[in-house]
């Protein structure tokens, strides 16, 4: 593609920001810190999607940059995807916060403020055009295919996603963070599954240089 369509996708993408980080509709746009837009290759032939920006991403203003972005980092790198070729975003792009004890603590966006948030993330897909949406955990994977959507059922199938986009789901990397033992050798198994998936597809629409064999070994030990 053009270095003219690039610098085009990357004035939209910065106007859609702008737009973003002025708007009200929720409460949460109130307690936030930074709005989240998302960032990454407005090229890109996947697309990322998370569920709703955290604390380190609220002080950050970017995505997936805590403990559970060093992870999808690791998860990209395994497949040979260096987060900056891919687009990463989420369903609200304000971090839902409730308040306990005087503190603020995280919480699963409501689905008013995932409605709300629609039309930002409907935009960043129709300007990306990605060949490949991936949706981290349940939240994200419902909001594309609805309530009735099993992450332990029916992760790792595609699914026609927005403007007939192939569209996969694999648990969320903070989900993979909590777990211990068996259950966390199991949990990896299948994302490393979901995310040669992917790989697989996006094989057969572009060219993606080969992953170094050390980023699989990263991905299975932590
Ligand atoms: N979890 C998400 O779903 N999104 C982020 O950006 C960070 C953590």
């Amino acid at each position: 593609m053009s270095l003219h369509e690039r610098t085009a996708r990357e004035q939209r993408l910065a106007n859609a920001a702008a737009i973003v980080e002025r708007c009200r509709r929720c409460s949460i746009g109130a307690t936030r810190t930074n709005s989240v837009y998302g960032e990454g290759n407005p090229l890109a032939a996947l697309m990322v999607v998370g569920e709703g920006p955290g604390e380190t991403e609220d002080r950050q203003g970017r995505p997936f940059v805590g403990r559970a972005g060093e992870l999808l980092d690791r998860m990209l790198g395994a497949i040979g995807l260096p987060r900056e070729d891919v687009f990463i975003c989420n369903t609200v792009k304000c971090r839902p916060t409730l308040e306990d004890g005087g503190r603020l603590r995280n919480r699963a966006p409501t689905p008013f403020e995932m409605t709300n948030c629609r039309p930002f993330l409907d935009e960043q897909i129709e300007i990306i055009e990605p060949r490949i949406i991936l949706a981290l955990g349940a939240p994200a994977a419902k909001s594309f295919l609805g309530d009735q959507f099993s992450i332990t059922r029916q992760r790792g199938q595609w699914f026609e996603g927005p403007r007939h986009t192939p569209l996969i789901a694999t648990f969320h990397p903070a989900y993979i963070l909590r777990q211990t033992g068996g259950e966390l050798n199991a949990v990896k198994r299948l994302v490393w599954d979901d995310l040669k998936a992917v790989r697989t597809r996006l094989d057969a629409i572009v060219t993606v240089p080969d992953p170094p064999k050390v980023y699989q070994a990263e991905l299975f030990s932590q």
